[in-house]
């Protein structure tokens, strides 16, 4: 008789162990009852088993501090963290997709790109809370898709503020400094009738104030920069010419320490650049070249095509900067020799300065340095 064929030896293995249970001997089942027993015991350890791996996951998902969510293979919200119910600000979640649960149609693009096989990331702002993220999308295994969002508003106003600040600061900055320069000038036609033991004095404070001025110019064209004020107009430019004018604007410091300054550039080589900026970049360059490179040394600028882009470097035969510092060089008031770097007026924020404008116009800018000296490229898009 077959398993489902009467209810008998189901019914007797029934009595048989209430029987067992309430203190009587050994139930006997039949093979068909212990067969079923032993299936309905294995589905609870499987169901048992994958609640266990959900509660896993979702004790996992709550331990990453960025707002987490899993999509299935069919779009919808299947798992989340806590952060990600509040980053989304409320609403439906479970089991709706991907634009039902963050109300963004880039996020339900991406989700989609994710569960195809593909990973990204982009930074946008949540419709629903009007905070700024970056969503990074992984694959995962079995078609479904990971969301980690992470909260980049307070970060962004945290920069909102620096650059405010050193907005303001070189801007109030800049009154009192030329009220100084203006001073010395007074001071300098006078400096005749007053007594000579005056004189050092001024040239320290002509030096300084200087100093003073070209680091509030500096800080205000990065601040500029930065919130967009400065826009840069870009159009095709011929760098023979423009590279020749470049170093017409460096010759007499290059000549003040008899320093040999050349330029090479093949006629006819164009680079997508605004005028303004590239100028900035090429005298930055320039001018670092020849305060690190000592009398008598020599400087060369030259451009070549590499690519789709044109490569524009600044050689000098200085003493070259120590391969540890060469990953920070960019940064703002990183200097590579502190004490030789003041010595010669520099701001520290010359390098910095160029970094932001080479990437303002979608190029790239990198240093090469030896015991022969340096190379500092610009990589433009050609024309
Ligand atoms: P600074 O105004 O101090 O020159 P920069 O941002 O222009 O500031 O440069 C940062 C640092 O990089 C300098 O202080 C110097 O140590 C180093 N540096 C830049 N250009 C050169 C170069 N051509 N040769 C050697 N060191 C250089």
């Amino acid at each position: 008789m077959g398993l489902f064929g009467g209810l008998d030896p189901v019914q007797r293995a029934i009595e048989a162990l209430r029987a067992e249970l309430a203190g009587g001997g050994a139930a006997h089942l039949s093979p068909e009852v212990q067969e079923l027993a032993n299936l309905v015991t294995q589905r609870a350890e499987r169901h048992s088993q994958a609640r266990t791996a959900h509660d896993n996951l979702q004790t996992m998902l709550d331990a990453v501090p960025d707002a987490a969510g899993i999509f299935d293979g069919s779009g919808r919200l299947q798992m989340a963290n806590r952060a990600f119910l509040e980053l989304r600000g409320g609403g439906r979640a479970f089991g709706h997709t991907a634009l039902e649960a963050t109300r963004s149609a880039e996020l339900a693009e991406v989700v989609a790109q994710a569960l195809a096989g593909k990973a990204s990331q982009l930074e946008l702002t949540l419709p629903a809370v009007g905070r700024t993220v970056r969503a990074y999308l992984s694959p995962l295994g079995q078609g479904e898709a990971l969301m980690l969002l992470r909260d980049l508003t307070e970060a962004k106003r945290l920069e909102v503020a620096r650059r405010d600040f050193v907005a303001n600061a070189s801007h109030e900055l800049r009154t009192p400094v030329s009220a100084i320069v203006a001073a010395l000038e007074t001071l300098e036609v006078a400096a005749p009738s007053l007594p000579e033991a005056a004189q050092p004095f001024i040239d320290i404070i002509a030096r300084h104030a200087e100093r003073l001025r070209r680091l509030t110019d500096v800080m205000l064209d990065l601040s500029r920069l930065e919130s967009g004020e400065w826009r840069l107009k870009l159009s095709s430019i011929e760098l023979r010419s423009f590279c020749a004018q470049a170093v017409e604007l460096v010759r007499e410091r290059a000549e003040g320490k008899r320093i040999v300054l050349t330029s090479d550039v093949p006629e006819g080589l164009h680079a997508v650049a605004d005028r303004r900026a590239l100028e900035q970049v090429l005298v930055n360059l320039l001018d670092n070249a020849i305060k690190y490179t000592p009398l008598n040394g020599v400087v060369a600028l030259s451009a070549a095509p590499v690519g789709l882009q044109v490569e524009i470097a600044v050689k000098d035969s200085g003493s070259g900067i120590e391969p540890r510092h060469l990953a920070r060089l960019f940064e703002r008031f990183y200097r590579a020799d502190p004490g030789r770097a003041r010595e010669e007026g520099g701001t520290g924020l010359g390098l910095a300065i160029v970094k932001h404008l080479v990437s303002a116009q979608h190029g790239e800018v990198s240093v090469e340095s030896g015991a022969q000296g340096s190379r500092f490229w610009v990589r433009l898009p050609a024309r």
